[in-house]
């Protein structure tokens, strides 16, 4: 199975609070020095959040590529079912279950990859955190239980 490629995540803003939240090819990220073990910070020239390269690997070890795990993501956003899923991609119900357990952990970055790399809207997101549940918390708490103050650096 061919695999799309991912955007790099140098190439749009982390931050949930920018306006550019997910938007490639702003213009809008600039190399931010560089850490002591060689990675390549990078930040955001509207928020002035910086962020390191690996920010997007949050599916790190998983057996799938993570362009598959974002496309069943997406899948779900469009409201097919996990049957439907399964049906079409292969994958197991409980597999692609586990991912979403795993977005919910990192909804942030899980919504910024979705928003970079497969364009979906905030009423797709919504719909996909329904499958684990997180309906009905109107758009808020839920989201910060990281306790980092909104435009923190994101690591
Ligand atoms: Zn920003």
């Amino acid at each position: 199975m061919e695999h799309a490629t991912l955007v790099h995540p140098s190439a749009f803003c982390w931050n949930p609070s920018c306006t550019a939240y997910g938007q490639v090819a702003h213009g809008n990220i600039r190399r931010f020095g560089r850490t002591q073990a060689g990675t390549q910070p990078y930040q955001c020239r509207i928020c002035g959040t910086t962020f390191v390269e690996t920010i997007g690997t949050v599916f790190y070890g998983r057996h799938h590529a993570q362009a598959t795990i974002l496309e069943c993501l997406a899948l779900l956003a469009e409201r097919n079912s996990l049957a439907a899923i399964h049906r079409v991609k292969g994958i197991k119900e409980e597999t692609v279950m586990d991912w979403l357990r795993i977005a919910a952990a990192h909804v942030e970055r899980i919504e910024a990859l979705l928003l970079a790399n497969v364009h979906l809207t905030r009423a797709q997101l919504d719909a996909m955190w329904t499958y684990v549940g997180h309906k009905g918390e109107k758009g808020g708490a839920w989201r910060r239980t990281s306790g980092a103050p909104s435009g923190a650096a994101l690591r």
